[in-house]
């Protein structure tokens, strides 16, 4: 049975409920009896679902470039050695 997060907009009352599926939502505050009592996003799931999908790109894009510029370094230092070969004239 899920557990909703309630709350007052009156008067700031929060209570979490027991409820089932198929039971009709609140709307009457238990503290000060108006209808303003509405279940409430948990703030914990909606940024889950926000930041998660960002994460997880960011990731695979970073991790994409790095085995390629790791690959390419020692050719880069081979053919340093023939540019400071050929000004110098050692080969
Ligand atoms: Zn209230």
């Amino acid at each position: 049975m899920p557990i909703y997060a309630y709350r007052c907009s009156a008067c700031g009352h929060a209570k979490d409920v027991l409820q089932k599926l198929t039971d009709a939502p609140l709307s009457t505050c238990p503290a000060c009896g108006a209808d303003t009592f509405a279940k409430q996003l948990t703030a914990a799931g909606f940024q889950l679902k926000g930041s998660g999908w960002y994460a997880t790109d960011f990731k695979g894009g970073a991790s994409a470039p790095a085995p390629a510029a790791a690959e390419a370094a020692p050719a880069p230092a081979a053919a340093g050695c023939g540019t400071a070969c050929s000004g110098s004239g050692c080969h």
